[in-house]
């Protein structure tokens, strides 16, 4: 079949790197894509085609989809699905055949607004930390809830922030400052017309990955991410700088309490609820002492947790995508790889505030035993330049979480740009 991937981050080019195995896929597009995409080849041998439309331009990939004949669309990124787009094939008698992975809009939620995803963990017993949640007019009660509250604070824009909208708070004072920034100064403009307030938790963080049809799932390995830009999980937040699988502290019996308190109310409370979901739900949890608490759900899957993911999945994905799109996902048989994977994110000097784009990359071809998955990446005049703060990321498998560091280290060595940065203390704290 032919097969469309929305987005063009390291994500998107583990989708296309796992689909294009697949020997089910006859031609396979990814837009907008990178240059690592564009270099990707099936299994057939012909490459990935890269077709430049934005995810979010809905009648550009109704044209796409028409155009080629494609019968499936795997959404990476989560505006899309916020802004519809399952609705909209579903709605549209030319496209409501082709499947599409990614929850529909009002699922969607779950991510695009905190409030209803604290309402929906309350109404099914979700464990999460004690919330509330304010407008402009309730300011004066969202001070007095904080006051109630043990520092440190934790402010939540309600929308779609770039996954700034969370602020943390040491001082009473400081915390209803920006509550008052968020609600009446629009701090983040419309996502923060409203704002939940929430109990700190202390513990340690880890992702957990779900693939469900809405009524049955698969829980993918599960993964652990490094947000900060500096060694020691110091310094300001980035989309991810690295990330391992399996995560050690996850063991059986905690992956257990997961499962019963986390995914099976989740997947049951979609169905209640009525949330037509196909696709996948990444639950951002904390480990505090021996129990798991939701922090957020997200309604795709992380980026750069994909990037071990997937590599530790045996299954060919395009069979997973074909039974969550029919509804026969428990006829499935997830077959996990049992070596750890871990990958490293190189990014642009300066990132994540202002650094220079169009760098070229060299010694990508000098990798043979990582794998390298593309981020912010383009192709010009056949050299492969930075066009992100997130450049590349390079993954490794090993028989556990340090051989496959150590792996991916010394493969990163040999990569090059202008101002390339990357932690070298991925796993510092297993
Ligand atoms: P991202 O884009 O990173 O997914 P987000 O903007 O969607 O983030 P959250 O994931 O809800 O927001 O919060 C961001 C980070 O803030 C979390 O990864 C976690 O480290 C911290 N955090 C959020 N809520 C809490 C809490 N209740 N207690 C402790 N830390 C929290």
């Amino acid at each position: 079949m032919n097969i469309l991937i929305l987005g063009s981050g390291g994500r998107e080019h583990t989708f296309a790197w796992k689909i294009a195995q697949s020997d089910k896929v006859k031609r396979l597009f990814v837009a907008p894509g990178n240059a690592g995409t564009a270099k990707t080849k099936l299994a057939s041998g012909s490459t990935v085609t890269n077709v430049d439309i934005a995810a979010t331009d809905f009648g550009a990939v109704k044209e796409l989809v028409l155009r080629e004949n494609i019968e499936m669309v795997v959404v990476g990124p989560e505006d899309p699905l916020v802004k519809g787009i399952h609705d909209y094939f579903l709605d549209d008698a030319q496209l409501n055949k082709v499947a599409v992975i990614g929850p529909q809009k009002k699922a969607a939620l779950l991510e695009g607004s905190k409030e209803f995803a604290k309402q929906f963990m309350a109404m099914h017993d979700i464990p999460t930390a004690a919330y509330q949640s304010f407008t402009k007019d309730q300011l004066e009660a969202g001070y007095g809830f904080l006051e109630t509250l043990n520092a440190p604070y934790v402010l939540k824009a309600d929308g779609l922030a770039a996954g700034k909208g969370v602020l943390i708070l040491d001082d009473l004072e400081e915390a209803k400052t920006e509550l008052k920034n968020m609600l009446v100064e629009a701090k983040f403009g419309d996502a923060s017309a409203k704002v939940v307030i929430e109990e700190f938790l202390s513990g340690i963080e880890l992702s957990c990955f779900v693939v469900t049809d809405g009524k049955n799932y698969l829980t993918l390995p599960m993964a652990k991410d490094y947000k900060r830009i500096g060694e020691g999980d110091t310094g300001l937040n980035t989309g991810g700088m690295g990330a391992v699988s399996p995560v050690p502290f996850a063991d059986d019996a905690f992956v257990k309490k997961i499962d019963e308190r986390i995914i099976k109310p989740t997947i049951a409370g979609l169905q209640e609820d009525n949330l037509p979901y196909k696709g996948f739900v990444f639950i951002g949890l904390i480990k505090v002492g021996d129990n798991p608490y939701v922090i957020e759900y997200n309604v795709r899957m992380g980026d750069p947790e994909t990037e071990v993911v997937l590599p530790r999945v045996k299954t060919d994905l395009v069979e997973i995508f074909e039974a969550v799109s029919a509804g026969t996902l428990n006829e499935v048989d997830l077959e996990v790889d049992e070596r750890a994977a871990t990958t490293v994110m190189a990014v642009s000097g300066g990132y994540p505030e202002a650094y220079r784009k169009g760098k070229e990359i060299t010694g990508e071809d000098a990798i043979g035993e990582s794998l390298v998955f593309h981020a912010g990446t383009v192709l010009k005049d056949g050299k492969t330049v930075t066009s992100g703060g997130r450049v590349i990321a390079v993954t490794s498998y090993g028989k556990d979480f340090k051989e496959a560091l150590q792996k991916s280290y010394r493969n990163m060595e040999k990569l090059d740009f202008d101002g390339m940065y990357y932690r070298k203390d991925i796993g510092f704290d297993l």
